[in-house]
């Protein structure tokens, strides 16, 4: 039996898979239209997402926010969570071991949603998703498929914000989002 969004919601709040859930405030499942399009995926909870229990907030968030707009994809139809639930002490990059406990929350949360496309939000996603050999260098601007869902990956905005210089690469991989979705017939229908 495919699991509900309330029992996937009850598990990670119980999950002690990982050693995160010890220094965490609270669990950040994520949050959007949970029959989203597309479903953006990054890599954990940063200091405002642990304290306020939603992912992409705080000025990464402004920006993926403001980069969604750009494409003229609001906030709210599209579903937005991370690779762990839980904030990894001081924002550092998730263990592999971490990852792979999380894995499964993850998982669950893609058949739910059963978006058309996803798109990565860094590399730790990009690894996730893609496979550890993958670079984000190497495939943002390039669509894989995993399991028939289609996958772009860009730079995550908090990457952009230290690093302003990719925002052109980013607009590109953003650009070609929209374009499949428009080629699979959802806009104008995501259009506020
Ligand atoms: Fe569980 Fe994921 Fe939190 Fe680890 S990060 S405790 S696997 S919910």
């Amino acid at each position: 039996m495919q699991i509900t969004w309330a029992k996937l919601a009850e598990q990670v709040s119980e999950c002690t898979a990982c050693p995160l859930c010890e220094s965490c405030t609270q669990k950040v499942m994520g949050q959007g239209d949970p029959k989203a399009p597309l479903m953006l995926i990054g890599e954990g909870p940063g200091e405002q997402e642990d304290l306020q229990g939603e992912a992409f907030v705080g000025r990464a968030g402004e920006l993926l926010t403001n980069m969604l707009k750009a494409i003229d994809l609001p906030r709210s139809r599209v579903y937005i969570c991370n690779t762990v639930k839980c904030r990894p002490p001081k924002n550092r990059t998730p263990k592999p071991d971490e990852l792979e406990a999380c894995r499964p929350h993850l998982l669950n949360q893609i058949a739910l949603v059963k978006p058309r496309a996803i798109f990565l939000l860094g590399s730790t996603a990009v690894r996730v998703m893609l496979g550890p050999q993958y670079r984000i260098t190497q495939c943002r601007g390039q669509w894989f498929e995993r399991s028939g869902i289609k996958i772009m990956s860009t730079f995550h905005p908090a990457a952009l914000l230290r690093d302003p210089r990719r925002k052109h690469e980013t607009w590109a991989d953003l650009k070609m989002v929209r374009q499949q979705l428009k080629d699979d017939g959802l806009y104008p229908d995501l259009l506020p």
